[in-house]
């Protein structure tokens, strides 16, 4: 069974529709042996990042595998951490270097762990499906904020707004939970 841990429960300070601050969220899946985060957030969420792997147990070094929903500075902020991990990006914004995995299509990374192609925000956003008791979506900005699922709006900063609701579509008909980029994680309204 797949078990998923909020490392860091990401926030967006607006004032007047602009953004003051953004920090993802970071989440810990841990699929049998394999440790793997998706998204590091920004480094002020450090100190709860570091406290969060001391609840559950986990040592940083252990994690092997590095998902990064997009690169987005406020979603990669902490790469540091991971000294031993693999990064993977999708083909269209990964950067060059030995540690990065481009991805190019949608790939089952661990048993029931599944990285999806769901761009519109970026060019080159994924999300992470996960399969444990529910299904549960790590959606990053391709679902920034509980209230984009809401109202059905795409994200406010987007390269195509179309392209970004038809990947929150995708998204939440698979998921019946989804951890948004910015926010707490949330249920669906999907009946299964
Ligand atoms: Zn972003």
């Amino acid at each position: 069974m797949n078990t998923l841990d909020v490392l860091a429960v990401g926030r967006l300070v607006k004032e007047d529709g602009i953004i003051l601050e953004a920090h993802s969220t970071s989440t810990l899946i841990r699929s049998g042996n394999v440790n793997i985060v998706v998204d590091t957030s920004s480094t002020e969420m450090l100190p709860a990042i570091k406290t969060s792997f001391r609840q559950v147990g986990v040592l940083p070094k252990d994690v092997s595998i590095v998902v990064l929903t997009h690169t987005h500075h406020d979603h990669c902020g902490n790469n540091d951490l991971f000294k031993k991990a693999k990064f993977y990006v999708h083909t269209e914004e990964c950067p060059e270097g030995r540690n990065y995995v481009p991805v190019s299509e949608d790939v089952e990374i661990a048993p029931g762990v599944r990285l999806v192609y769901t761009p519109g925000h970026t060019e080159g956003s994924m999300s992470v499906f996960v399969d444990s008791e529910r299904n549960y979506a790590i959606t990053g900005d391709a679902i920034p904020l509980e209230d984009n699922y809401r109202r059905g709006v795409p994200p406010g900063i987007n390269y195509d707004p179309g392209l970004a609701m038809k990947s929150i579509k995708y998204i939440t008909e698979y998921a019946d939970v989804m951890i948004p980029g910015h926010g707490f994680p949330f249920m669906g309204d999907k009946r299964r």
